[in-house]
C-alpha cells in the first residue's frame, strides 16, 4: 500500500480565551497539517505547531522541513511504520515539531491499514477511558475558585493552573483559593513555565506546599537542569520537568541529574510519538512517573496524544489531555470528556481526521501539494 500524495496545510487556530502563562500570552496557534494518502481512502495526518520557549524550530524552519521531505515520501509502503519513522528522523534533522508531524503520519497511516488503533500499534492497548486533567483559565483568586468549582462539577478530579506569570503572593494566594473551593478530593496541578529564579522558585514551592500540589512543572527556566535538581532534592512537592526535556540533551540530563520526580511528555514536542514512547520507557527504568499531556495542540495533535496516553495508561496521574475547547474554531471536534475521562475514538488510526470544510475556513495559505 504505498504513498501516492502528500500535502502540506497551513492553518489558523484563534484561542477561545487568551492563555496567560510566565512566557507570555498565547491569542492564536499556528501551524501546519500534513496528510498523507495511500490509494483508496487510506490517509494519515499529523502537525508540525511549535510554540516558543521549548527549543524547537520556528514555523517557517517547519515548513521548509516538510516541503523538503514530503516528494521523498511518494512510493513509502504505509505498512512500513519503522522504515518511514526512520527517514522521517533523517529528514527532518534538528526540527522536532516537523518531525512529530512525519510521525504522527505514519502512525495513523500503519494503524489505518491494519484496521487498528494508534493505541493498539503503540502497546497492547485496553480501550478504557483516560482520565483527564482540566486546564483552568482564570486569573483573580475569585475566578480561580469559580473556574476550579466548575470543572469539579463536571467530573475532573485533577485540575491544572498556570502560575508564575504574576507575584508568588498573588499565585499563593489563587492556589489557596482553588485548594479550599476543592476540598481534599482533587488533585491540583501547577505549571510555572519556567518563570522562576531559584530562590524565588524555591520560595514558592514552600509556601504552595500546605495546597498540597499533586507536583509543579518547570519551576525554573529549561536549561537550568542543576537548579532544577537542587530545588527537587530538598522540595516540600514533586517537581515535573517539561520544557527542559526539549531541548537537545535536556531529557537524559534531567533523568542523569535526577532533577524531577516526573517526566511531562508532549509528543508535539519531543518529535513524535516514538519519540515520546521511548522517552516513558528510560522515565521509568528511572523510577520516573510521566504524564502526557497537550502542547496546544489542534483536535489532529490532541487524537496522537491521547492515543499515546491511552498507550502508556498511568493509574496515578491524569493526562493533560483536558479535551476542553481550546480554540475558537478546530481542525475537528473534540469528544466532550464524561466525568473527567475521555474514550477512545472507534475509527482507526488516530481516530480523528480534519473536516475539510473547517480546514478550508482555518487554512492561512494554499496547500502545498506533491503527488506521483
Ligand atoms: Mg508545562
Amino acid at each position: 500500500m504505498s504513498i501516492v500524495r502528500a500535502s502540506l496545510t497551513p492553518f489558523r487556530l484563534p484561542m477561545q480565551w487568551p492563555l496567560e502563562t510566565a512566557r507570555g500570552v498565547t491569542r492564536v496557534r499556528e501551524g501546519l497539517l500534513v496528510e498523507l494518502r495511500g490509494r483508496g481512502e487510506l490517509r494519515g495526518y499529523g502537525e508540525a505547531m511549535p510554540l516558543p520557549g521549548f527549543g524547537l524550530e520556528s514555523l517557517a524552519e517547519s515548513r521548509a522541513a516538510l516541503a523538503a521531505a514530503l516528494p521523498a515520501l511518494l512510493g513509502l509502503d504505509a505498512k512500513d511504520l519503522e522504515t518511514n519513522l526512520a527517514l522521517a528522523e533523517r529528514a527532518t534533522g534538528r526540527a522536532p515539531s516537523a518531525r512529530a508531524a512525519l510521525d504522527s503520519a505514519f502512525h495513523d497511516l500503519a494503524a489505518r491499514s491494519r484496521n487498528i488503533s494508534v493505541c493498539e500499534l503503540l502497546a497492547p492497548c485496553s480501550r478504557e477511558p483516560v482520565a483527564v486533567s482540566a486546564l483552568l483559565a482564570a486569573k483573580t483568586p475569585r475566578e480561580v475558585a469559580s473556574a476550579a468549582r466548575q470543572a469539579a462539577d463536571a467530573g475532573y478530579r485533577t485540575l491544572k493552573l498556570k502560575i508564575a506569570a504574576t507575584s508568588v503572593d498573588r499565585d499563593v494566594a489563587r492556589v489557596e483559593r482553588m485548594r479550599d473551593a476543592l476540598g481534599d478530593d482533587c488533585a491540583l496541578r501547577l505549571d510555572a513555565n519556567g518563570g522562576w529564579e531559584e530562590a524565588t522558585a524555591r520560595e514558592a514551592l514552600r509556601r504552595l506546599a500546605p495546597s498540597l500540589p499533586e507536583f509543579v512543572e518547570q519551576p525554573v527556566a529549561a536549561r537550568a537542569i542543576e537548579s532544577l535538581a537542587r530545588l527537587r532534592s530538598d522540595s516540600p512537592v514533586p517537581v515535573a520537568a517539561d520544557e527542559a526535556l526539549c531541548h537537545a540533551g535536556g531529557a537524559p540530563a534531567v533523568l542523569a541529574h535526577h532533577a524531577a520526580d516526573l517526566l511531562i511528555l508532549k509528543p508535539a514536542a519531543l518529535g513524535g510519538l516514538r519519540a515520546a514512547q521511548r522517552l516513558a520507557d528510560e522515565a521509568r527504568r528511572a523510577g520516573v512517573h510521566v504524564v502526557v499531556t497537550g502542547f496546544l495542540d489542534s483536535a489532529i495533535g490532541d487524537a496522537a496524544a491521547l492515543q499515546l496516553a491511552a498507550a502508556l495508561r498511568s493509574s496515578e496521574h491524569a493526562a493533560g489531555l483536558g479535551g476542553q475547547q481550546l480554540f475558537a474554531d478546530d481542525l475537528a471536534t473534540i469528544a466532550e470528556p464524561q466525568e473527567g475521562l475521555r474514550a477512545l475514538p472507534e475509527a482507526p488510526g488516530l481516530g480523528v481526521e480534519p473536516d475539510p470544510l473547517r480546514l478550508e475556513r482555518l487554512a492561512s495559505g494554499p496547500a502545498q501539494i506533491f503527488a506521483a
